[in-house]
C-alpha cells in the first residue's frame, strides 16, 4: 500500500504520545494513533501530523478492553498490512495511599497500564514476526524502577511493563523484533499539571526542570528508528533524577 514505515502509538492524542506521533511522523512514518475519548484532541493531533505529509489516522478504543483492542488492531492490520513500530504509551493514574486504595483504583491502573500492553502486543507481534522486523517501545516510568508512596498500583503496573519488555526482548530477538522501554521522570503534561510541591520534586532532578513530552519522544524515536542493536533496555528520561 505504501513504502513508509507504519507506527502505532496508543494514547497518541495528547501529551507524550502526541509528541511521539509527531516525532515519528517527522522521520517519515505513517502514523496510527489510539485514544480513549477526547476526539477533539485526537482530530487536532491528526491534522498536525498530516501537515508533515504522512498518512495519519486515529482509532478510538479502550486499551484495557481486550475485545475492543482485537477488533481495532484487526482493522488497522487489514488496512496497512504491516506495523513496524508499536508504542504502548496509553496510561492513567489513580493515586492513593495503599491503605486506602480501592479495588477499582488498583484494577483500573493495572488494566489500563499493564494488561493493555499484553492485549495490544499479541496481535501486533504476529504481524511483526511475518515481516521479520519490528520495534516495540513500552512507556514505563521511573516509579516502576524506584517505587513511589501513593502509587502502589501505578508503580506495580510500570514495573510489570519492565519485566514484559525484558522477557519479550529475549523471546523475539531471533525474529528481528526489538523491545525496549522508556522510563520518564516528571514530564509536563495533563497527567502532572495538578501536582503540588513542585519545588520538592525539582530538588530530585539534576537538570532542575521537568522534562517535556518532546524529550521523551526523542528517546522513543532513537529506540524505534535510529538503532538496530539495542533491545531489552529501559532508558530513563528523567533529567538525572536522584531518588
Ligand atoms: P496524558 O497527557 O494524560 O495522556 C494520556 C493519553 O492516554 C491520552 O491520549 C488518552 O486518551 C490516552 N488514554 C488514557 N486511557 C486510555 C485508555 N483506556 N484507552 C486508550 N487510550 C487511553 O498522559 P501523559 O503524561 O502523556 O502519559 C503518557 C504515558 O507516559 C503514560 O503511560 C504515563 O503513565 C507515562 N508517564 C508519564 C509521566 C509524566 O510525568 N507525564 C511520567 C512517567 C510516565 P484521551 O485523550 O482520549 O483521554
Amino acid at each position: 500500500m505504501q513504502d513508509n514505515k507504519v507506527a502505532l502509538i496508543t494514547g497518541g492524542s495528547r501529551g507524550i504520545g502526541k509528541a511521539i506521533a509527531l516525532k515519528l511522523a517527522q522521520a517519515g512514518c505513517d502514523i496510527v494513533i489510539n485514544y480513549a475519548g477526547n476526539t477533539e484532541a485526537a482530530n487536532k493531533t491528526i491534522e498536525e501530523i498530516k501537515a508533515l505529509n504522512v498518512n495519519a489516522e486515529a482509532y478510538k478504543f479502550d486499551v484495557s478492553n481486550k475485545d475492543e483492542v482485537n477488533e481495532n488492531i484487526a482493522k488497522i492490520i487489514e488496512k496497512y498490512q504491516r506495523i513496524d513500530v508499536l508504542v504502548n504509551n496509553a496510561g492513567i493514574t489513580r493515586d492513593d495511599l495503599f491503605i486506602r486504595m480501592t479495588d477499582d483504583k488498583w484494577l483500573d491502573v493495572i488494566n489500563t497500564n499493564l494488561n493493555s500492553a499484553f492485549y495490544l502486543t499479541k496481535p501486533v507481534v504476529k504481524v511483526m514476526m511475518k515481516q521479520r522486523f519490528g520495534a516495540i517501545i513500552n512507556t514505563t516510568s521511573v516509579v516502576g524502577v524506584y517505587g513511589n508512596a501513593g502509587q502502589a498500583n501505578y508503580s506495580s503496573a510500570k514495573a510489570g511493563l519492565i519485566g514484559f519488555t525484558k522477557s519479550l526482548a529475549k523471546e523475539l530477538g531471533g525474529r528481528n523484533i526489538r523491545v525496549n522501554a522508556v522510563a520518564p521522570g516528571f514530564i509536563s503534561t495533563d497527567m502532572t499539571k495538578n501536582l503540588t510541591n513542585i519545588d520538592e520534586y525539582l530538588k530530585l532532578i539534576s537538570l532542575k526542570r521537568f522534562g517535556t513530552a518532546e524529550d521523551v519522544a526523542a528517546a522513543v524515536k532513537f529506540l524505534a528508528l535510529d538503532t538496530d542493536y539495542i533491545t531489552g533496555q529501559v532508558l530513563e528520561v528523567d533529567g538525572g533524577m536522584v531518588i
